[in-house]
């Protein structure tokens, strides 16, 4: 019998500081190694006795500007997508986050930095077997012109369309099969973006205050103004890529399905979601074998 691909874990605790982009507070990140089955599980450890926050789709609880958790007002966690998508990329299953303010650090404003981090903790593999959730029927959701949808599929594979109606950044349409290794070399270093002209009425109601050149690609009127340029011809579709793998691992687990989207976001991403869980024939759990040629993380 071929062994099953196993769980996730780090080896060893690591932490990092970083600035908050829409708080611009300065927050420690500690990423701590977790039992088999705990899941990613976010605390803040600024609060006394605060809650814990399990990454599932209920946890998500506003996705105006980035993808936040908690049901508690006051304890809430801000701009999870970039760290989610970067455990994603690891494999990681189970994890404690813990948090010294009320947001993720930017850092360069792609999930490079957080790979980096997972990468000096080490990844160990764990005594159980790993689940996947595999997509079983098609399920569709829609918002105003935009749609998110899964279908069937025996790997984790994406297409994405975006549409800014900007002369810097082309109408793409790009399809990505995720397997083994691909996350690292072609989404990870994708950074975030933003308009010139947003960012400076955002700042102005205090919003995005810790955001500017060093943690976005920021888009004048008619050039990047980033001095370097873009890490990636097709930067922005590979940041909307990162955005999405990272919305969806706020199931906990990895998806094993085709998702088909236009100008989606972290909202319609999280309604999905709550779709396929509310019937049972949408999804059922498997495992894989090691030899799978389907993994879809390094
Ligand atoms: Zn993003």
């Amino acid at each position: 019998m071929p062994k099953n691909i196993k769980q996730r874990t780090i080896k060893k605790q690591v932490s990092a500081s970083g600035i908050g982009l829409h708080s611009s507070n300065i927050v420690e990140l500690t990423l701590k190694p977790a039992s088999v089955d705990t899941g990613i599980v976010f605390k803040r450890t600024d609060i006394e006795n605060s809650e814990l926050i399990k990454a599932k789709p209920e946890s998500v609880t506003d996705t105006r500007l980035s993808t936040q958790i908690g049901t508690n007002p006051a304890q809430r966690i801000g701009t999870v997508e970039h760290l989610m998508s970067a455990l994603y990329g690891c494999g990681i299953d189970n994890v404690i986050v813990e948090l010294s303010g009320p947001e993720i650090p930017i850092f360069d404003g792609s999930s490079a930095s957080f790979m980096l981090l997972i990468d000096n903790a080490g990844i160990k593999e764990q005594d159980a077997d790993k689940k996947f959730i595999k997509i079983m029927d098609h399920v569709r959701v829609e918002d105003d012109g935009k749609f998110a949808e899964f279908t069937p599929n025996d790997i984790f594979s994406l297409d994405l369309e975006i549409d800014f109606n900007h002369p810097i950044i082309p109408k793409q349409a790009k399809r990505f099969d995720i397997t083994s290794n691909f996350y690292k070399k072609e989404i990870a270093r994708a950074r975030t973006f933003c308009f010139q002209k947003d960012v400076e009425y955002m700042q102005s109601i205090g919003l995005a205050l810790g955001g500017g050149l060093d943690n976005a690609i920021v888009i004048g009127d008619f050039a990047v103004l980033n001095k370097d340029g873009l890490r990636y011809k097709d930067e922005f579709i590979r940041h909307k890529i990162l955005d999405c793998i990272g919305d969806l691992y706020m199931v906990g687990y990895p998806i094993l399905g085709h998702f088909n989207a236009e100008l989606t976001g972290h909202g319609l991403n999280n309604k999905l979601l709550r779709e396929i869980f509310s019937d049972d024939n949408n999804w059922k759990f498997i495992t894989l074998p090691e030899d799978s040629s389907s993994i879809p993380f390094i």
